[in-house]
């Protein structure tokens, strides 16, 4: 334990910190502007709490990217799991984070309050113990990236196993190297570089990105300490100043390079990749996860006929933006306005991960 916390606090280290910070201010002197996107919402929330957007020269700017599950649900995907509630009085079992979140009409906290029945669970397996103990429908509500769906795979793997027949998942999964692509392919996007989700990249490793070269760019898989953030930044702004594209691990102590084979062979085995929509952003090709024909039993979507997903947002939300990284979330007019965390309009002002919700908390 006191070896891991010495470790851990070199990573926050306040000479290495100011060291780097003073490198890449020499290293970012040679361009007029460096901009790179942080695509993880884990990783918005460390750089607002450590405050490192102001630790940066001028012109390096770190943009933030559609890491947040939560924020890229569709909004009917949650007036669905209402309606599942209410109607088919159904269980609702669910991460925490998406209970406050606005569908388009209503939320899970709305529906809770007209008698759905709502569990919050901190691990999916979790739901299996609340299925083999009740005769009524459970529906799981499967929302995440592939660091989530690696343990949703699981549990749905063991529903089958032990023949639960009131287990249901509704997917609404998101794959991050297609939203790169898409991304990259966005001419309203000027990006230099990414960077990369830790967690994600456990799971997946580091071949999907070598995607980011055909499009002559550079990423680089990193933690979440400040050194580990600086680092990255100094590794991208040399790429740029290179004029090279990168693809490069500075994250080695959790990410293999292969990443974690086990759970990608049970994505194969569970999954078709599919066209999906990502809220505020539109469809991604082949940015998603439907359950295959032979899993189909366990498919909520199947079991209760649910309707089809869109991109659609609230009116006169810029979450679609603030996801692209085309503005950020304190240049939306209703930011820290008609929107806060205690009244969100839109997704990105509720989740922990959400760039609108850790903007405000660090806003000073
Ligand atoms: Fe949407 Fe609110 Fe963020 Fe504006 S501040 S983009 S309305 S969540």
């Amino acid at each position: 334990g006191k070896l891991l916390m010495k470790v851990l606090d070199s990573f926050a280290d306040k000479a290495l910190v100011e060291k780097l910070t003073r490198r890449i201010a020499a290293e970012a002197a040679e361009r007029e502007g460096y901009t790179f996107m942080e695509v993880c919402g884990t990783h918005t929330q460390a750089i607002g709490r450590w405050g490192l957007r102001n630790l940066l020269p001028e012109n390096v700017r770190l943009v933030s990217g559609p890491g947040c599950p939560v924020c890229v649900t569709p909004g009917e995907y949650i007036d669905n799991a209402c309606c599942l509630a209410l109607k088919e009085e159904a269980i609702i079992a669910t991460f925490g984070d998406l209970v406050r979140v606005p569908g388009l009409t209503t939320s899970l906290e709305e529906a809770q309050g007209q008698g759905a029945d709502i569990r919050t669970l901190y691990s999916p397996f979790d739901a299996i113990q609340l299925a083999a103990n009740t005769d009524r429908e459970v529906v799981f509500l499967a929302i995440g990236f592939e660091t989530t769906i690696a343990g949703i795979a699981a549990t749905i793997h063991a529903t089958r196993q032990r023949k639960l027949k009131n287990l249901s998942f509704y997917l609404s999964f998101r794959l991050v190297p297609p939203a790169l692509t898409a991304l990259l392919s966005d001419p309203e996007l000027q990006l230099d570089g990414f960077l990369l989700p830790g967690h994600v990249s456990i799971i997946i490793g580091l071949e999907p990105y070598q995607l980011l070269k055909q499009h002559h760019s550079s990423g680089v898989v990193i933690g979440f300490e400040p050194v580990d953030i600086l680092q990255g930044v100094e590794v991208l702004i040399a790429a740029v100043n290179a004029q090279e594209s990168r693809v490069e691990n500075l994250y080695p102590r959790a990410v293999k390079p292969e990443g974690n084979p086990a759970a990608l062979s049970l994505f194969e085995q569970l999954f078709d990749i599919v066209d999906t929509p990502w809220r505020g952003i539109g469809v991604i090709p082949s940015s998603g996860y439907a359950l295959k024909d032979s899993w189909h039993d366990l498919d909520a979507e199947k079991r209760f006929h649910l309707p089809p997903l869109t991109a659609s947002m609230p009116p006169g939300c810029c979450c679609g933006e603030v996801l692209k990284g085309i503005i950020q979330p304190d240049e939306c007019p209703l930011f820290a306005e008609k929107c806060l965390p205690t009244h969100p309009i839109g997704p990105c002002m509720v989740s922990g991960e959400g760039s609108c919700a850790a903007y405000y908390k660090y806003r000073a």
